[in-house]
């Protein structure tokens, strides 16, 4: 179960850059001020070392020629450096803020938040290797909101995309860190709960109806109030199937759930 839980962790922080020594390393955590300042201090001192090199290696200098290339050799660095290094270390900051945001669009749905359908499979497969090399157990939840037509019909589209992003805030508070969450389809999303234990994922599972239930979302006026209809399929380690087969047993199970009555949780039964 740790180790699952540390491998989870891992799988989620995978995208993220190695750590190796470059120059963006060291100026983004310093912030524009401090990287300029620096930069600045460096070159300067690096002057003044190479003056006073240079001025040794001549020899016969007297103490005002030294007065005044120690006064070129430090002013003249200070302003260049601070001028030329101050835009600089704004773009590298920039390009830093947008390949942030850029990872982020890669791997999370916009609307809603949670990962999208493409990150979740990629991270969900991996989670499936490692929990058969392991032989550890979890559980694949699809959860589909019940009638969401109805909301886009009576309300518009606009309240339809409120109602998808308030249920993905609360799926994302809902989980655990262990836990993916990711948005499947239009209305539809998928979880995994790495807990190895079938009734404790069906409780979670029973926790979101419950949540769900008190949620309010405000919209012109309108107070609207939605259910969910989940599928549940749990992974066995002795069983070798694939992700695609367990998510196909999740989906029947939730659409044994729509024509039960929906706003229920029903676990795919072997
Ligand atoms: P059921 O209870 O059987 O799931 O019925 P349903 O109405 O929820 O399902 P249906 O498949 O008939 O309709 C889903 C609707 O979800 C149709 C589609 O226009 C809407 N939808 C899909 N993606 C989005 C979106 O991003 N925003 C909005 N507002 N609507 C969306
Ligand atoms: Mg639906
Ligand atoms: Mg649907």
């Amino acid at each position: 179960m740790t180790t699952f839980v540390a491998a989870t962790h891992s799988q989620r922080h995978k995208s993220s850059t190695p750590i190796k020594f470059n120059i963006r390393n060291l100026i983004v955590p310093l912030g524009q001020i401090r990287s300029v300042l620096l930069i600045s201090f460096i070159s300067t001192l690096s002057s003044i070392i190479l003056t006073l090199l240079i001025t040794v290696l001549t020899g016969n200098i007297n103490r005002e020629e030294l007065f005044i290339a120690l006064s070129y050799g430090t002013a003249l660095p200070l302003i260049i450096s601070s001028v030329v290094s101050w835009p600089i270390v704004k773009i590298v900051l920039r390009l830093d803020k947008l390949e942030t945001e850029m990872r982020y669009l890669a791997s999370y749905d916009g609307l809603t938040k949670v990962l999208n359908r493409r990150a979740f499979l990629e991270k969900a497969d991996y989670l499936l290797q490692v929990a058969k090399r392991q032989r550890l157990s979890f559980s694949v939840v699809l959860a589909d909101i019940d009638n969401f037509k109805r909301i886009n019909d009576q309300f518009g589209h606009e309240a339809g995309d409120d109602v998808l992003q308030q249920v993905g805030s609360l799926f994302n508070s809902c989980i655990r860190e262990s836990d993916l969450i990711g948005r499947y389809g239009g209305e539809e999303f998928v979880l995994l709960f790495t807990t190895p234990d079938p009734t404790k994922a069906v409780n979670a599972c029973e926790r979101l109806h419950k949540q769900l239930r008190q949620l309010v979302v405000p919209f012109k006026g309108h107070s609207i109030q939605v259910t969910i209809s989940i599928g549940v399929a749990h992974f066995k380690p002795t069983t070798d199937i694939s992700l695609q087969e367990l998510l196909s047993q999740a989906d029947q199970a939730m659409y044994h759930a729509k024509n039960n009555g929906k706003d229920q949780t029903i676990v795919f039964a072997n």
